[in-house]
């Protein structure tokens, strides 16, 4: 078991964290009997992240610079426990064939648990894609081997096929009929790719996407970059994420190509008004999407670099150092990176309760460090965060077993390839209560702890 005090009930207390041999939390309380008491002193005990969007890459024709070992490596690392992948590779993710080969292939070099998304790109498939997949990726503007995008016609009966499986359907939100290309032509940066893919790219698609999606359907929209857009989002009860990136970067003169991302990064008072929603539990997940490039790619001219940049070994360590810095509550952070991404994914982890799964990290809050590349496990190389302040957790559990001690990992990449309690053909565990909760989405106005005193 592990002592110390740990986020429960939606305040820190101090606590034993009882631990089965089956990997679930059994029992949270004092004077536990059971074996081997590890405490953690002055460290804090939480629920390990869950990042419902990363792109490691698999398969990829030709050279690429990211796998599954190698992002859930620093998955890891970062203390998150569970990780959506995206199905954008080359070829990408749209038969049951490429998804079923994805997930042979993974197997045996996990070092965290994998969630496959299947691209929505024809409504008939979705039915068999449904019992094999953990969830959909709808993109509404072009991206890597998913071309051309659906017609605005198409996209109501491809939300209405996903709404049928009960799985979430994350959307990449940008509407291309209001991209203008022109203005990101240059070479002047992060400034003019915001004019090439203006803001009203996104606010159109979130406006198209929110007629169009049936009532039963689990959407989730995926890099809200604008305060309006989440408010809207918020309003209509509906999930969605901001990055690391849109909250702690902006659009501005001199970025280069590295800090080239889709959406784009935004001018200051967009992404500073983000944060402040985010920091108030307003937003209500983060997710890092991960999308590294190789330096080399990222060093071309801005028009011709790719978009993306790696993000899922830092995220919650820099949310962590602004937690440290009291410039953001522990609750938000909990509920944002664990919590709600859970209920969304349906998995029984996220928090401190017995039947859970004993995903946990152990954080010293003491122990910041500068962020540098070179310290970091990303094959790419690089990170748009050098030198910003951030706190690793020092211990990681998956199921209960060490997977990262003393900062170092230690595990055995057994993690696995895993799928919502209510998947079409999933075996439901008992201790699955998210999936109406998750329904409710972030419009119920409940603090962030209070979900965990159900
Ligand atoms: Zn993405």
């Amino acid at each position: 078991m592990l002592a110390g005090r740990a986020w429960v009930g939606g305040r820190l207390q101090t606590v034993e964290v009882g631990v089965g041999e089956d990997g679930t939390i059994t029992a949270l309380g004092k004077d536990l009997t059971g074996d081997r008491r590890h405490d953690v002193g002055q460290s804090v005990i939480l629920p390990s992240g869950l990042d419902v969007h990363a792109h490691f890459r698999e398969p990829t024709a030709g050279e690429r610079v990211e796998s599954v070992d190698t992002g859930t490596l620093q998955a890891a690392y970062g203390g998150i426990g569970a990780v959506v992948d995206m199905p954008n590779t080359d070829p990408p993710i749209t038969t049951v064939e490429r998804l079923e080969e994805k997930r042979r292939r993974a197997q045996g070099r996990l070092a965290v648990d994998l969630l496959l998304y299947a691209a929505l790109t024809v409504p008939e498939r979705v039915p068999a894609l449904a019992r094999v997949a953990a969830g959909f990726k709808l993109y509404l503007s072009p991206t890597t081997g998913i071309d051309p995008p659906p017609r605005p016609e198409r996209i109501r009966p491809l939300l209405s096929a996903a709404s049928v499986t009960q799985l979430p359907v994350a959307v990449h939100a940008e509407d291309p009929r209001r991209f203008r290309p022109t203005a990101g032509g240059g070479d002047d940066g992060t400034v003019a790719w915001n004019a090439a893919r203006p803001p009203e790219a996104e606010e159109a698609a979130v406006d198209g996407l929110l007629m169009d999606a049936p009532p039963g359907l689990r959407l989730h929209v995926a890099h809200v970059t604008l305060p309006a857009v989440a408010d809207r989002l918020r309003r209509a009860g509906q999930s969605f994420e901001a990055s690391p990136q849109h909250l702690l970067l902006s659009a501005g003169p001199g970025a280069d190509a590295r800090w080239k991302v889709n959406p784009p990064l935004r001018p200051p008072p967009a992404a500073s008004e983000l944060w402040q929603r985010f920091r108030s539990g307003r937003v209500p997940i983060v997710a890092s999407d991960h999308a590294p490039h190789s330096a080399e790619e990222k060093a071309r001219p801005f028009a011709a670099a790719p978009s993306g940049m790696p993000g899922v070994e830092t995220m919650l360590p820099l949310l962590l150092a602004r937690v440290r810095e009291s410039s953001l509550d522990l609750p938000v952070l909990v509920a944002a990176a664990a919590d709600r991404p859970a209920r969304l994914l349906g998995l029984p982890q996220g928090r401190l309760v017995p039947g859970h799964r004993a995903n946990l990290l152990v954080v010293d809050f003491r122990a910041v460090t500068q962020l540098r590349a070179a310290r970091l496990h990303a094959p790419c190389g690089w990170t748009a965060f050098d030198r910003w302040p951030a706190i690793f957790p020092a211990e990681h559990y998956l199921d209960g077993r060490a997977i990262v001690s003393g900062g170092e990992y230690v595990g055995a990449h057994d993690g696995r390839v895993v799928r919502p309690a209510f998947a079409p053909g999933a075996a439901r565990p008992a201790t699955v209560e998210g999936s109406e909760a998750s329904r409710a989405g972030p419009g119920d106005d409940a603090p962030p702890g209070a979900s965990a005193r159900r």
